[in-house]
């Protein structure tokens, strides 16, 4: 069984309990209270550290010409600058973080789902989008997962937030004491099938990479695979990634069974594609059998443990 790192997450004060809301409330999140802790957290709370107090009168996202700005209509104070500001501070400020976790509909903080509005006094809507914290931290740290607790209520949302952020921490973690060729060739090759499941194509150039390694130049070798590792994991998986994936490793594990065990098994790919049953089923049978056949190969892939089972 795979011993997992503690990811390192930004995330927003009123998540963690805090009654930092403009109403001075905070928030319950059952998953958010979850996970915490198995996680490092630097928490913020921008429009606190930009000095609005609690509690404060709402603030609003409104279309500013080609981008967005922030507004407090009740008072008519004009925040866009402020927070720009303070957003860019605090992300220059951060350690190396492997992701974000926002309160969502929020006019600085939402990934999703805030209301956005034509004018500075918000009295007509717009459309939905994102608050001005998140936009900022979304273009800056495009390789890393942001999202807010109302998209992870998405079971298959959460579990590739959950998935990248802590194949992100391992690798932080990890690669701070890597200094053999072999040792990166052990992290790659756990990764193989989570790396598959995302990009056929990343997983070939990450291979290669690794196959050319040299002990003089580890250190930018180390570079680049982080880079190409986290660029691999931006797309979520499709079902038909997934599933080919599943067939992969299953493969390793075939010649165990019968031809109408083979069959079973393909059915069930099938079923799963096409939404009659969960992943999770596949999933289980594999570390089942991984275990009974004693395929340490595949017991060690993060694929078939990609975080913390409590989790799920
Ligand atoms: S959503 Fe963001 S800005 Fe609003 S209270 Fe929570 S942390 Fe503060």
């Amino acid at each position: 069984m795979r011993s997992f790192p503690k990811p390192r997450i930004v995330l927003s004060a009123c998540l963690n309990l805090k009654p930092v809301r403009y109403n001075g409330q905070e928030v319950r999140d059952e998953f958010v209270l979850k996970l915490l802790p198995y996680c490092e957290v630097l928490e913020v709370c921008p429009e606190v550290a930009i000095g609005l107090g609690v509690p404060r009168d709402k603030v609003i996202v409104y279309k500013k010409g080609d981008s967005f700005g922030l507004s407090q209509p009740s008072t008519g104070l004009e925040l866009t600058e402020r927070m720009n500001a303070f957003s860019e501070e605090f992300i220059k400020s951060l350690p190396e973080v492997d992701g974000f976790l926002l309160k969502s509909k929020s006019p600085s903080c939402g990934v999703s789902n805030t209301k956005v509005y034509k004018d500075e006094k918000g009295e007509e809507f717009y459309s939905k989008g994102k608050g001005l914290f998140a936009l900022k931290i979304i273009k800056s740290f495009e390789l890393l997962p942001v999202e807010d607790e109302g998209r992870l209520k998405d079971a298959e949302l959460r579990s590739n937030f959950l998935t990248r952020l802590f194949a992100i921490a391992s690798l932080r973690q990890e690669f701070k004491n890597i200094s053999r060729v072999s040792q990166l060739m052990d992290f790659h090759q756990r990764n193989k099938y989570l790396l598959m499941s995302y990009s056929q194509k990343k997983l070939k150039e990450l291979g290669r990479l690794v196959a050319q390694a040299k002990a003089e130049t580890l250190k930018e070798t180390l570079q680049l695979y982080r880079k190409l590792f986290l660029q691999a994991l931006v797309k979520k998986p499709s079902k038909g990634q997934h599933a080919n994936t599943i067939l992969h490793i299953f493969g390793h594990l075939s010649r165990h069974f019968n031809q109408k065990e083979k069959n079973h098994f393909l059915k069930l790919v099938e079923d799963y594609k096409s939404g009659k049953i969960e992943r999770r089923t596949l999933i289980e049978f594999l570390r089942a059998y991984s275990y009974r056949f004693e395929k340490d190969y595949l017991t060690s892939q993060t694929y078939l443990y990609p975080y913390p089972e409590d989790l799920n």
